[in-house]
C-alpha cells in the first residue's frame, strides 16, 4: 500500500475488493468515464476536493477491566448470535477503526419479543447513550439491554442495508448486506429471515444540515473504540459487520469487529439495577395474550454466509508531479494516516458515491 517515490512519478497501490470493482467496472469502457481502473482513479483524483472529516484526537480510552467469559472476532460479511444472561455485559469493539455494525436483540426465552428500534428512538433520541435502554416491542415494551458505556456513536435513524439497496443504487445483486448477514447469524438459534428486525446501528455517524436533513458521514471511530451493553434480561444479541463497502458509513471498506462477553463488576450491577428499577416504574403488564416461543440453539449449525469470500486486489496507479500535488492537497491524514492506498480509495469511492447519490 505504500507508494514508492521515483524522481518524477509516484506509484500507489489502491486496495479494492471484488464487490467494489464490480460496481466500478460499470464506469469503464468505450464512451464511459475511463478506459480502465487506474485511469478512473486518476479521473476521481482530478475532480476531488479535500474534506474535513476527522477521527477524535488521541487514542480510544481504555475500557473497564472485567472478567472475560467469551471473545468473538466477527469477520467482514459475518455476524454472531451471542446469548447473554441477565446482568452480563457485551462489548463491541473496533479492531482497526472505521467499521460500522448492525445489531439485533431478542428475549432468549421468546423469539417474538425483540428490540423495537423505533420505540427506542422515540424515547432516547437518534443516538442512544449511556443509561439509555433498548426497549422491546409491544405488547411487552420492556428493557432488553441498556447502553452501559461507550466511546463511539450509536444510531437509530437508518435502516440496515439490504440487497434491495444495492440493487436500486448500483444494479448490483450480489453484495454483502446486513439483512442477509443477520439472517445467517441468527439461523444458529433457529431464527428465520422473517425474524430480522430493524437495525440498531453501532459506530455509525450521522450529521444534519441547516435544514435538518440528515446524512451518513464518514466513520470516526478509532481502533479500540467500543460500545458496551448490559443485558437487563436473558437475551440473544446479534452484532454483525455492516456489508456496505460502497458508502461512507464504514469509510468504503470492511473490517472485523470484536465482541466480548464479560462478567459485571459490582458497580456495573448497581448501574444496571438502577436503570432497570427506573424503567420498570413505567412498564405495564401486557394486556394481550403473548405467544411464547423460546430460542433454541441448533447444535448442527454450520455458518454459510452468502457473498463470501471477499477478494481483495491492488490496483496500481502512477501519479505525475501535478497529480502528486493534488493528492497531497486532498488526501485525508486524520482518517488514513500514512496509508496512501486507503486515502486514494476514499477519493475514488467518494467520486462513485457522488455519482450514485449513495
Ligand atoms: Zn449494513
Amino acid at each position: 500500500m505504500t507508494g514508492v517515490t521515483m524522481s518524477e512519478f509516484k506509484y500507489i497501490d489502491v486496495p479494492l475488493n471484488h464487490q467494489q470493482i464490480e460496481v466500478l467496472n460499470t464506469f469503464i469502457g468505450p464512451e464511459r468515464s475511463a478506459p480502465n481502473l487506474p485511469s478512473l482513479i486518476l479521473e476521481a483524483l482530478n475532480t476531488s476536493r479535500s474534506f474535513n472529516d476527522a477521527v477524535a484526537d488521541g487514542n480510544a480510552p481504555a475500557p473497564p477491566e472485567r472478567d472475560i467469559i467469551e471473545t468473538y472476532l466477527i469477520e467482514p460479511g459475518q455476524g454472531r448470535a451471542i446469548p447473554l444472561k441477565k446482568g452480563q455485559i457485551l462489548r463491541i469493539e473496533q479492531t482497526e477503526g472505521g467499521q460500522c455494525g448492525d445489531f439485533n436483540v431478542f428475549n432468549l426465552h421468546n423469539r417474538h419479543e425483540r428490540l423495537h428500534v423505533g420505540r427506542t428512538r422515540i424515547i432516547h433520541g437518534n443516538s442512544p447513550s449511556t443509561g439509555d435502554i433498548l426497549w422491546s416491542n409491544a405488547p411487552w415494551e420492556r428493557p432488553l439491554m441498556a447502553v452501559l458505556n461507550h466511546t463511539a456513536k450509536t444510531d437509530t435513524l437508518y435502516a440496515g442495508c439490504s440487497s434491495l439497496l444495492y440493487s436500486l443504487a448500483f444494479d448490483s445483486c450480489n453484495h454483502t448486506n446486513c439483512q442477509e448477514i443477520l439472517t445467517e447469524a441468527q439461523r444458529e438459534y433457529g431464527l428465520k429471515a422473517t425474524d430480522v428486525h430493524d437495525s440498531f446501528n453501532l459506530f455509525m455517524y450521522v450529521d444534519a444540515d441547516e435544514t435538518g436533513a440528515t446524512s451518513i458521514v464518514r466513520n470516526k471511530s478509532r481502533k479500540s473504540d467500543y460500545i458496551e451493553f448490559v443485558a437487563l434480561m436473558d437475551v440473544l444479541a446479534v452484532p454483525n459487520v455492516c456489508g456496505d463497502d460502497l458508502g461512507k458509513s464504514s469509510n468504503f471498506w470492511l473490517r472485523p469487529l470484536k465482541a466480548l462477553v464479560m462478567a459485571p463488576r459490582s458497580e456495573d450491577t448497581e448501574q444496571a439495577m438502577e436503570i432497570n428499577e427506573t424503567a420498570y416504574k413505567s412498564v405495564l403488564p401486557p394486556r394481550y395474550e403473548a405467544p411464547e416461543d423460546p430460542i433454541i440453539k441448533d447444535e448442527k449449525y454450520i455458518p454459510s454466509y452468502p457473498h463470501l469470500p471477499i477478494r481483495i486486489e491492488n490496483t496500481r496507479v502512477e501519479l505525475n508531479s501535478t497529480q502528486r500535488e493534488k493528492f497531497e492537497q486532498v488526501r485525508n491524514y486524520s482518517l488514513y494516516g500514512d496509508n496512501e492506498g486507503a486515502a486514494m480509495r476514499d477519493i475514488l469511492m467518494s467520486w462513485l458515491s457522488e455519482r450514485m447519490d449513495w
